[in-house]
């Protein structure tokens, strides 16, 4: 299999050579390189922005874990299957719980701060969905903060690993036999790496995170943009449970303008004992689940829309005012600032909360060493589906996911490496050549995907709310195109190539969530509301046509 299409770009005007090149420095990209540098390899790390600039130094919640007495990695298990709604590979979601525990000490060996008592012991709290205190956290809310600043000193400390920053990748290179062996990206700025150029590789990782920016509220940063799986359906890979977005229940509500990323008010608020009311000061998660706030996100978020939809409202309040200022001060600093910066005071008023995109629980399908269906392509953290969330992520299982995938992954580079099977490979130039250019929409695309996604295929879907999604990212398909045809396409660059992959990936999620006529984890069908275990009780494979156009199979059952 080879690269079938490619973003439009120019040709390469420089060259660079590593053993395996990482795209992403989140949690998942930084442990992938950090850990092949053990195995002797060189890494070179390439990332969109600065390095600490994608998801995971917003997470606040914290990383699960079976680090506390009386918890063991069964319970974990048990608690993840749950969440994901029969579509977890519970072998996957096996090494995720039983190799956790140790990941996670390794990660404050690297220099992770976690917070402690007097004893020294971690601190564990609760998320929802989960049966035990098992999410370990630092700075109280600022967990992903923490492990960002770890890694990034880690990395920089270590002169085997390259790191380019303002490089956005925009392609895969393969060789003769479709492995492979390196990428085409564009660094910003200044000095002989200016301009687009490619990185020769014995192998590739992507790590490039989640797609929130496909819809218009979400707590992800302005670079999830859904590259890497752009990138990989671009290069053949099969990319799976794309209708599987995860919205998360209390994020700041802004005013109903609000677009791009928005305040996240972590689970854990809920797991220290705040409510949910509405504006009668009803508390209306009592009685819809036995762990009421803390039942799985996908349970509060679509409670909380269809309280919304009864009483007309925009948001609902989360009431954590019986805390006091003291513990907002020390256990929700993050949290407390943002809100005040929005001028809402939790220690006085109840917070407005609505849901808004979070996680994509689908992604590039890897094995449990993290190969995607490309040979030489890996890939890591959000932007994977290794199968451990299924159809909905247990809260706080993503960084963890990252931590251990990431090792698997740099296990398996070392062990092909060990065996000789890791060569230096030669980019097939014709190849590259011959992949179809895909024309590149307008920047101003991106706010109308945005638009279209939240308005037919956000938190509620129907066939009919997603045909006009679906329609309308036709449309602005067909514009590139004419604009290309008629010779005026768009500049390539960041935001045309950005616009292009939203694109490509807004309208395979659509194309996926109007093919699974059921309700699941966290996809809501109003016309098909209850799970269809006969029909569906499997995975929708997305891959690219001959066209360009993506499509969704059926996993055999
Ligand atoms: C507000 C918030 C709170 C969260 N809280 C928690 C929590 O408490 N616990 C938990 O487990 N999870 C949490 N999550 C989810 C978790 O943070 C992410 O799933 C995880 O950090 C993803 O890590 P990653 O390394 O895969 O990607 P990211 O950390 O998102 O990193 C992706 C990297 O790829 C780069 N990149 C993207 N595209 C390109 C490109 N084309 N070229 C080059 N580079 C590119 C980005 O710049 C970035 O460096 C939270 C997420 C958010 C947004």
């Amino acid at each position: 299999m080879s690269v079938t299409h490619r973003l439009t770009a120019p040709t390469p005007g420089w060259t660079a050579t590593t053993d395996v090149v990482v795209v992403g420095s989140g949690v998942a990209g930084l442990t992938v390189a950090l850990n092949v540098r053990k195995a002797g390899l060189r890494a070179m790390v390439v990332t969109k922005a600065m390095l600490d600039e994608g998801s995971t130094r917003w997470a606040q919640g914290g990383i699960a874990a079976a680090l506390g007495e009386g918890d063991t990695p069964e319970q974990h298990l048990d608690d993840t299957l749950v969440a994901g709604a029969g579509l977890c590979d519970e072998e996957a979601v096996r090494t995720l719980v039983t190799e956790g525990p140790d990941a996670v000490r390794r990660l404050i060996a690297t220099g992770a701060l976690f917070d402690r008592d007097e004893d020294g012991e971690i601190l564990l709290t609760r998320e929802g969905g989960h049966h035990r205190r098992r999410i370990a956290h630092a700075g109280g809310d600022a967990t992903g903060a923490e492990i960002s600043r770890a890694l990034v000193a880690a990395v920089r400390d270590d002169p085997g690993i390259e790191l380019i920053e303002h490089a956005l990748v925009l392609d895969l290179l393969t060789d003769a036999e479709g492995h492979a062996a390196g990428l085409t990206l564009h660094v910003m700025g200044e000095g002989q790496r200016d301009g687009v150029g490619a990185v020769r590789a014995r192998a590739v990782v992507l790590a490039t995170g989640g797609m929130g920016q496909v819809f218009s509220a979400t707590t992800n940063p302005a670079v999830s943009t859904g590259d890497g799986v752009a990138l990989a359906l671009r290069a053949g890979a099969a990319v799976t449970d794309l209708e599987f977005v995860q919205f998360h229940p209390t994020v700041l509500w802004l005013g109903p303008d609000a677009e791009g990323q928005q305040p996240l008010v972590s689970e854990a608020v809920r797991g220290e004992g705040a409510y949910l009311v509405d504006a009668d000061g009803v508390r209306f998660m009592v009685g819809q689940h036995e762990l009421a706030e803390l039942a799985p996100r996908d349970i509060v978020a679509k409670a909380i829309t269809r309280r919304m939809q009864e009483q007309g409202a925009e948001h609902m309040f989360l009431d954590g005012r019986h805390f006091g200022a003291e513990m907002w001060e020390h256990r929700f600093p993050t949290i407390l600032a943002s809100c005040r910066a929005h001028g809402i005071d939790p220690v006085t008023a109840p917070i407005p909360v609505a849901p808004a995109a979070h996680y994509a629980s689908g992604g590039v399908r890897t094995d449990r060493l993290g190969r995607t269906s490309v040979p030489g392509l890996y890939a890591c953290g959000e932007v994977a589906c290794t199968g451990v969330h299924g159809a909905n992520r247990l809260a706080s299982n993503s960084l963890l996911e990252g931590l251990v995938f990431a090792e698997r992954i740099a296990a398996d580079l070392a062990e092909r490496h060990r065996a000789g099977e890791l060569p230096e490979r030669t980019v097939d130039v014709a190849a590259a050549r011959a992949a179809q250019p895909v024309p590149l929409p307008p920047s101003e695309a991106r706010a109308e995907i945005q638009r279209l996604m939240s308005r037919g295929a956000g938190v509620l879907r129907s066939a009919v709310s997603m045909a006009d999604s679906a329609a309308g990212l036709a449309l602005l398909a067909e514009q590139a195109h004419a604009h290309m045809a008629e010779e005026k396409p768009a500049d390539p660059r960041v935001e045309t190539w950005e616009a292009a992959n939203l694109l490509l990936v807004a309208t395979a999620l659509v194309a996926a969530a109007a093919q699974r006529e059921e309700t699941r984890g966290c996809h809501w069908r109003e016309d098909f509301p209850e799970r269809d275990d006969a029909h569906w009780r499997r995975h929708l494979i997305t891959t690219l046509t001959a066209s360009g156009d993506p499509v969704s199979t059926p996993e055999e059952q």
